[in-house]
């Protein structure tokens, strides 16, 4: 980049100077710091394009210019993949602006929005036709349709629906060249070659734009219930879990866990909220269960609500019975229902509350959930005494968040850098000697880099540099991220 006030002229000429920002010029750290606080970038210029044509003109210029582009929705990553490094030669890409709704189509089941459109909006636009657009996670009042689909966002109806890759018929895509690809057909069949769409899903920014996107939508339930039960072991929550299935099927619609510690950190930042169980402590295992019951133009609202209860109530007698569960509490009203999914909600941010801390995002068979936490717990307390084990998650997607929480009066700052690579490699190990993941939902971004060159298959590893040489040959996406350096 020989000159980079001539690229910023040119940005400021066809996007307009109040959305061409200079960190000399205004504070930008809504934008340069990730959601932990674990990557403070500096960028060349902060630009907000409003539309896929803009988004063309600025990925010209940056082409023309070789300067590196890092696309951002709503900076709510974890792995901080979404944030500019510190040289001050990036373009921060904002999409935010990209945030119409294109069409709503009652009779295909679809609904094209705009790449910047913030989740919770799209799941009120739905709502708002009688339909559903079932993504959901704590992050939706502020993370973009974008960055979900940049990401391959999970969240907490994985278990029915899918992943944010099964809920994407097209998408839009601005490539690394300026071309615009209009991909954006809302067929669920379509045969015709390699599928574009699956490769820009889950790419974190490092073979695109993508700026619109056409989403399936659902009919939506006529009732749902939730419950949480009290399990004694994991392996009293797994077997909940085939109770659960075998009794609603297709109705099953969430199962989370959480540990005791998780939800006594949340009890601790966010006393207000509910402590259901008799005694007011937390058992070993909690179970959130999500019920949704289907309903028809003749059925109204409360026979389903009643049915669902009814089914929820014969599932938790009969685990009562058996010795799965300890204690149930079946929620009486949305608000209710609401109050519980709080306690679920609030782990990530009573976790920001407490400090910084190792977080692992792994996915595993089921089946060797129990075993796997039970004897990495007790290599994690081994290597760091006094820490906490703050472990919650999608068990019905085989998905849990296994966070290490720093000991009570130590620095967090100071504990990771002590402990993480030792921990990430004690986890990490033990996850792939499991036939798991270390990734399940949050992606590679920065974070998981150099962790994705050391276990990734290297032949899957080699294609996916391939891949990146074809499609952006000068390196300009979101360099860096996702694919190590070599
Ligand atoms: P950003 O953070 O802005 O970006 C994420 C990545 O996508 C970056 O690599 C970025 O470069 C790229 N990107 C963004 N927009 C585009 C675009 N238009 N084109 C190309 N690339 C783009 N994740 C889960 O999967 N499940 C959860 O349950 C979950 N819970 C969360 C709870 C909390 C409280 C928080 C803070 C996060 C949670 N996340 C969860 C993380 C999740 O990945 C993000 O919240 C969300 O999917 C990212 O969307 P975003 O718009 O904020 O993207």
């Amino acid at each position: 980049m020989d000159r980079p006030e001539a690229l910023l002229d040119t940005l400021r000429q066809h996007i307009g100077p109040a959305h061409v920002l200079r960190p000399e010029d205004a504070d930008l750290s809504a934008w340069t710091v990730d959601w932990r606080k674990r990557y403070h970038g500096r960028p060349l210029a902060l630009v907000r394009p409003a539309d896929a044509a803009e988004v063309a003109t600025v990925m010209r210029a940056c082409a023309a210019a070789g300067v590196a582009v890092v696309p951002q929705g709503g900076n709510t990553g974890l792995v901080g993949g979404g944030v500019p490094d510190a040289s001050g030669r990036q373009i921060l890409l904002n999409l935010g602006r990209l945030s119409r709704v294109r069409a709503l189509d009652v009779d295909n089941l679809t609904l094209t929005v705009e790449a910047g459109c913030i989740l919770q909006q799209v799941q009120q636009v739905a709502a708002a036709a009688g339909l559903l657009f079932p993504l959901s996670l704590a992050a939706e009042g502020s993370c973009t349709i974008g960055g979900n689909l940049a990401s391959n966002a999970g969240g907490t109806a994985v278990l029915r629906y899918g992943n944010a890759r099964e809920l994407c018929l097209g998408l839009e895509v601005v490539t690394p060249q300026g071309e615009l690809w209009s991909g954006l057909g809302g067929l669920r069949k379509d045969n015709t070659g390699y599928d574009l769409r699956d490769l820009y899903i889950g790419s974190e920014g490092t073979l695109g734009i993508l700026t619109a996107a056409t989403l399936k939508l659902f009919p939506a339930p006529a009732a749902q219930t939730t419950a949480l039960a009290a399990c004694a072991s994991l392996e009293a929550a797994v077997a909940l879990l085939g109770r659960a299935r075998a009794a609603l099927g297709a109705a099953l619609t969430g199962f989370e866990v959480m540990n005791a510690a998780a939800l006594a950190l949340v009890a601790r930042h966010f006393p207000a909220l509910p402590r259901p169980f008799a005694d007011g402590a937390w058992p070993a295992w909690t179970v959130l269960i999500e019920q949704s019951e289907a309903g028809s133009p003749d059925a109204p609202g409360e026979a389903a609500a009643a049915r669902a209860t009814e089914r929820f109530e014969a599932l938790l007698a009969g685990a009562l019975e058996a010795g799965t569960i300890d204690d149930a509490v079946v929620a009486a009203s949305l608000a209710q229902s609401r109050s519980l999914w709080a306690l679920r909600e609030h782990i990530p941010l009573a976790q920001a509350e407490a400090g910084l801390n190792i977080k692992h995002d792994i996915a595993l068979p089921v089946s060797r959930i129990p075993a796997f936490v039970e004897a990495n717990g007790r290599d994690l307390a081994a290597a760091c005494p006094g820490s906490t084990l703050i472990c919650f998650g999608h068990l019905g997607d085989g998905n849990l968040h296994h966070n290490l929480q720093a000991p009570a009066g130590i620095d967090a700052p100071a504990f990771l850098r002590a402990h993480e690579a030792q921990v990430n490699a004690l986890v990490h190990d033990a996850v792939q000697a499991a036939g798991g993941s270390f990734s399940a939902e949050h992606g590679i971004g920065a974070l998981k880099c150099e962790e994705l060159g050391r276990r990734k298959d290297p032949v899957a590893l080699a294609l996916m540099r391939r891949l990146k040489q074809a499609l952006d040959p000068l390196n300009l996406m979101n360099p860096g991220r996702l694919l190590p350096p070599g």
